[in-house]
């Protein structure tokens, strides 16, 4: 670090005392998947119930990130990583501060997801697959880029023309496939429930 860089993290209110307040612990629910998997479906419909039962929750969500934060940031590897490195960062200044936070990022390698899980702290981090075959996805399409991407109008799409790599040990698998929108989003509030509120 720096020489003047002084950070202050210890004479802030510590997590403690927030995580007190809110009756429930911070932690980071990681949603990897496919474009058009479901991710920014279920974790609106899990922010909705996680907000209406009075916890303090925040969602990071991909489009919007881009479309601020990280509004210099391309699709390349390189730029993909930047990306999650500035999410996880945030994400992580939430959880530290008692938030249930939810992610929903492609976050398409496992390189990138495991350098998600070191910044935020593993102890506070919990990937969730939006585990839906590209064929499906691809079917659903629902801001019309599979289309594009099929005819090289984009480029480096994941799982066209990038790579897609699936958890190989995700901490919640969720087949959308076989579930209602409504039963992902229950089965994530569940676990998140499980996990971080007593
Ligand atoms: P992503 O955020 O992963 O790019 P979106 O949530 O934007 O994906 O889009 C997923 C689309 O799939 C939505 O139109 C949603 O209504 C539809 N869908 C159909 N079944 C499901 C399901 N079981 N879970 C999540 N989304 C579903």
């Amino acid at each position: 670090m720096a020489d003047n860089i002084h950070p202050v993290f210890d004479r802030m209110v510590p997590r403690s005392e927030r995580e007190a307040r809110n009756g429930h612990v911070g932690g980071v629910f990681w949603l990897t998947g496919l474009s058009g998997s479901g991710k920014s479906t279920i974790a609106t419909a899990a922010e909705r119930l996680l907000f209406d039962a009075g916890h303090h929750v925040v969602l990071l969500d991909g489009d919007n990130i881009r479309s601020g934060l990280c509004n210099n940031l391309g699709f390349s590897l390189e730029d993909r990583q930047e990306n999650i490195r500035r999410i996880a960062e945030v994400a992580k200044l939430f959880a530290v501060s008692g938030a249930i936070v939810m992610c929903s990022f492609v976050s398409p390698t496992r390189k990138i997801r495991s350098m998600a899980g070191k910044i935020i702290g593993l102890q506070d981090f919990y990937e969730v697959f939006v585990n839906t075959p590209l064929e499906i996805c691809e079917q659903r399409d629902v801001k019309g880029l599979y289309a594009k991407a099929r005819r090289g109008e984009i480029k480096g799409f994941t799982g066209i023309d990038s790579p897609y790599e699936a958890p190989e040990d995700p901490f919640l698998d969720l087949r959308t496939a076989d579930l209602t929108v409504e039963d992902a989003a229950a089965q994530l509030v569940n676990t998140i429930n499980n996990q971080l509120v007593s």
